[in-house]
């Protein structure tokens, strides 16, 4: 008989709003005149996920394998953390089912570049583009992100896990 068990797990992520720095979401760039701060690229979309698939693992987090101290890292794609991510997984014979998510923004809009961003993650896990969800939602100008400070997202992910 074939076991496994089924695993949820849940990522969070915020990065600040800069000037002269590029808009990553998805691994998409997004014509903005912001951008997002921080050691990587700062997808805050794909850090949310990677978190999501890495605690449903009992992996950790993003931070125990790509510290922001480690200038190693310095500007590394998001989409590679993600797909070394999907490489550990597949290690522990978990098999992603779904992922769905939300990026937290008043401007720019995302859904034109939703589709690109879905086709990134599926490809960086070798996974169907069709097993992916990513919502845009406005904080109707609320808190941080409606000040345009920040950007922020949330995922979940559902996991078969071998035994
Ligand atoms: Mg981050």
């Amino acid at each position: 008989m074939n076991l496994f068990s089924l695993r949820t797990g849940i990522g969070y992520d915020v990065h600040r709003l800069v000037p002269d720095r590029d808009l990553i979401i998805g691994g998409v760039k997004i014509d903005f005149h912001l951008g997002l701060l921080g050691h990587s690229d700062a997808d805050v979309l794909l850090h949310a996920i990677t978190d999501a698939l890495l605690g449903a693992a009992s992996l950790g987090d993003i931070g125990r394998w790509f510290s922001d101290k480690d200038p190693k890292w310095k500007g590394i794609s998001s989409l590679y953390m993600l797909s070394e991510a999907g490489k550990m997984l597949r290690q522990k014979q978990a098999k992603i089912i779904s992922i769905d998510s939300v990026v937290i923004c008043d401007r720019p809009k995302l859904l034109p570049y939703i589709p690109d961003m879905k086709l990134n993650i599926a490809s960086a896990l070798d996974v169907p583009a069709d097993c992916i969800g990513i919502k845009g939602k406005t904080s109707e100008k609320l808190g941080f992100v409606g000040a345009e400070e920040g950007i922020e997202s949330y995922a979940t992910c559902l996991l078969a896990v071998g035994s």
